[in-house]
């Protein structure tokens, strides 16, 4: 059976459900919001602790509360959200097939947002040797198991990665009865801001190891020990039941490869210029799938803006100006958008974000293209995992038909 609808949104968390609920009130005709989960809502709907909607909603809320509201904003302006309904590959290009308990479907659509989030790299995608025991999770499957199905998770942890996500990690192992007995960082420093950290040091008191990384995971049928290898090859054992690998993000971007989109080396996600288009006229692309990962309240203003640029291209085609690629240097590690022209219109993204893989106290963040420098500024001291942004006032420089711009730190 084949359907037709005006917008297919793949992905029912805060981008799908903001750009949705947006292109409803501009009337952009019949918009569908598809999500494999039972549950619309996205990650917050697990994410148990409050700290959402501050800059979108403008009000305090935990998880599952902002999930709930950003399904009834979207639902109440009259966006069709299907749950059990996963998008499983592209027919056309402007078609997808979806897989849904009343069999298989195909939909046309006049344009197409991707917003299916990112995930934490797992375990096995990390390569940690050792033996395959349970009470190995991310911190999203952890979630998902203590608050969705109520599950034990067992009595001591040790959390992998020191970014907010992993203290995030040890408020659901407290809640779900677990001890967190070391939190572990490859890096030399914790990632979070001071304020967690130090909440967490009253709250838990566990430590933070930092320089070490997970080298093996011990135990038969649960996990009995991890193993942690410092710079200098020495090697320490950990006891415990439980580990959670935590942050090291991916973009859910197998939809997107499979489409033939253009990926970001730097990403991971879709190549995306300033109005969040890929290299596939008509299909945009929005949320963490394209900068893994922003807070949900960024995501879905940026998601509500993109709504306009989509409702533009539904009446007027595609009038996407010429871009180059924007790259980065070492230590930093990505930028989105990543493809920039000097004539964007008025995009949905007033500025880039970035991310360093290294801790930089002093540096000027430069941004250079064909030898000329279009931007040079001091930048702030980088910590990695948190997030930064670039103003884009340099564009109207950018040589359209020049090789790649690139940005790096001087
Ligand atoms: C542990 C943790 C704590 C966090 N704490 C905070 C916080 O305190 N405050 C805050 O603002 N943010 C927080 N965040 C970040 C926030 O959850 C994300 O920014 C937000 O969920 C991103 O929204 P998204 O729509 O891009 O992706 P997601 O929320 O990941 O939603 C993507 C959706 O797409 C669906 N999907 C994927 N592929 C398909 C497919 N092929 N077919 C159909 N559906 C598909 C997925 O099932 C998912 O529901 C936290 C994140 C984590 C993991």
């Amino acid at each position: 059976m084949t359907r037709q609808v005006d917008v297919l949104v793949v992905g029912a968390g805060p981008a799908g459900l903001a750009v949705g609920a947006e292109l409803a009130r501009l009337g952009a005709g019949s918009v569908e919001v598809l999500e494999r989960e039972s549950e619309a809502g996205g990650i917050p709907r697990h994410s148990h602790h409050t700290g959402y909607g501050l800059r979108d909603l403008h009000r305090l809320l935990t998880g599952p509360e902002y999930a709930r509201r950003r399904v009834d904003l979207a639902t109440g302006a009259g966006v069709a959200v299907r749950v059990e309904t996963t998008v499983s590959g592209w027919a056309e290009p402007l078609a997808l097939d979806l897989v849904s308990p009343g069999g298989i479907e195909r939909v046309e659509a006049h344009s197409i947002v991707l917003a299916t989030g990112a995930r934490e790299r797992p375990r096995a995608a990390r390569l940690v040797p050792g033996t395959r025991p349970a009470g190995v999770f991310t911190t999203g499957e952890l979630q998902q198991a203590v608050y969705l199905h109520g599950e034990t998770v067992g009595s001591r942890a040790v959390i992998v990665g020191a970014e907010h996500v992993s203290f995030s990690a040890a408020l659901t192992l407290a809640h779900g009865g677990s001890r967190v007995v070391a939190m572990v960082t490859d890096l030399p420093r914790h990632q979070t801001y001071a304020a967690f950290r130090i909440g967490a040091a009253a709250r838990f008191r566990f430590p933070v190891l930092t320089g070490r990384s997970v080298t093996g995971i011990r135990g038969r049928a649960r996990v009995e020990a991890v193993e942690l290898t410092d710079a200098v090859g020495h090697i320490e054992l950990v006891p415990c039941d439980t580990v959670v690998f935590t942050g090291d993000w991916i973009p859910d971007h197998e939809l997107a490869r499979r489409g033939g989109l253009a990926i970001d080396p730097g990403t991971n996600g879709p190549v995306i210029d300033l109005s969040l288009r890929t290299s596939a006229p008509g299909v945009f692309a929005a949320g963490n799938l394209i900068h893994p990962v922003e807070t949900a309240d960024v995501v879905a203003l940026e998601a509500q803006r993109l709504a306009a640029e989509v409702a533009r291209f539904l009446e007027n085609g595609d009038t996407a100006p010429p871009t180059v690629p924007l790259r980065v240097k070492a230590p930093l590690a990505w930028i989105a958008p990543n493809r920039v022209g000097p004539a964007n219109g008025s995009p949905p993204v007033s500025h880039f974000t970035f991310r360093t893989s290294q801790f930089v106290n002093r540096s000027r963040l430069v941004v250079e293209q064909d030898g000329r420098t279009l931007y040079e500024k001091r930048a702030r001291p980088l910590v990695p995992n948190r997030p930064y942004s670039l103003a884009a006032d340099w564009l109207p420089l950018v040589d359209p038909s020049g090789p790649p711009v690139t940005a790096r730190l001087g």
